[in-house]
């Protein structure tokens, strides 16, 4: 049974965009290193990064919970008042025979954005202890994907059209979960673009110590 083995070197990086192997210098915080070949930035480093992150990580949280906790919208029509959640609009979908849909609200407006938060909380929270143990890197792999899911923005964009079109029908009352989760989708952008998942990964111990230096000397005595 043979296995990859890891070069004990972190200054070495792949470019994603062209595959040339080359190695980083130490950055200064917010500088940022370009491919000589291609010039696509292959890393920038960010200023303070956990702390910032984990900031806005809470301040998601917080918001989160009052988005998901306060009416959304309100409608009044002929006299008949209705006011609406986020997760009670998926709902009010699913009863009225559009279940695709509303599985699909649910899923990017209310779970993916939920796994969102809180994959990055426990992964920054993980991440500042001394050792940051093995289940941050599997958390830290499944980022991306909750990230690429959570589409409150593409929701919001949506609730807009609806509003300018039954506008002519009905008195809208935009909720304060609407005003909440407009902040929320810059939240989250910010949360993404002050993360700096390099830093987090050279925290990892990937094995323990022993190991990886017994697989950086094996490496040598094969190649001599
Ligand atoms: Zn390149």
């Amino acid at each position: 049974m043979s296995y990859n083995q890891p070069i004990n070197d972190h200054s070495l990086l792949a470019c994603q965009h062209c595959d040339l192997l080359q190695r980083i210098p130490e950055l200064e915080p917010g500088a940022s290193a370009r491919c000589p070949r291609c010039n696509k930035e292959l890393w920038r480093r960010r200023v303070d990064s956990l702390n910032r992150t984990f900031a806005l990580t809470v301040a998601a949280v917080v918001l989160y919970i009052i988005a998901n906790s306060v009416p959304m919208l309100g409608l009044t029509i002929v006299g008949r008042d209705a006011q609406t959640t986020v997760i009670g609009g998926a709902l009010h979908l699913w009863n009225n025979d559009q279940k695709v849909v509303g599985v699909l609200v649910l899923f990017t407006a209310v779970i993916a954005p939920a796994l969102q938060i809180g994959l990055m909380l426990a992964i920054l929270l993980g991440a500042m202890r001394p050792r940051p143990p093995q289940w941050v890197a599997t958390l830290l792999r499944y980022h991306p994907t909750t990230k690429i899911w959570s589409m409150i923005e593409v929701m919001m964009v949506g609730v807009l059209v609806a509003l300018v079109k039954i506008a002519d029908y009905a008195t809208v009352v935009p909720g304060l979960a609407l005003f909440v989760l407009w902040v929320l989708v810059f939240i989250l952008a910010g949360m993404s673009s002050s993360f700096d998942s390099r830093d987090v990964w050279d925290r990892i111990q990937w094995a323990d110590e022993a190991h990886r230096d017994g697989a950086g000397e094996a490496l040598v005595e094969g190649t001599s």
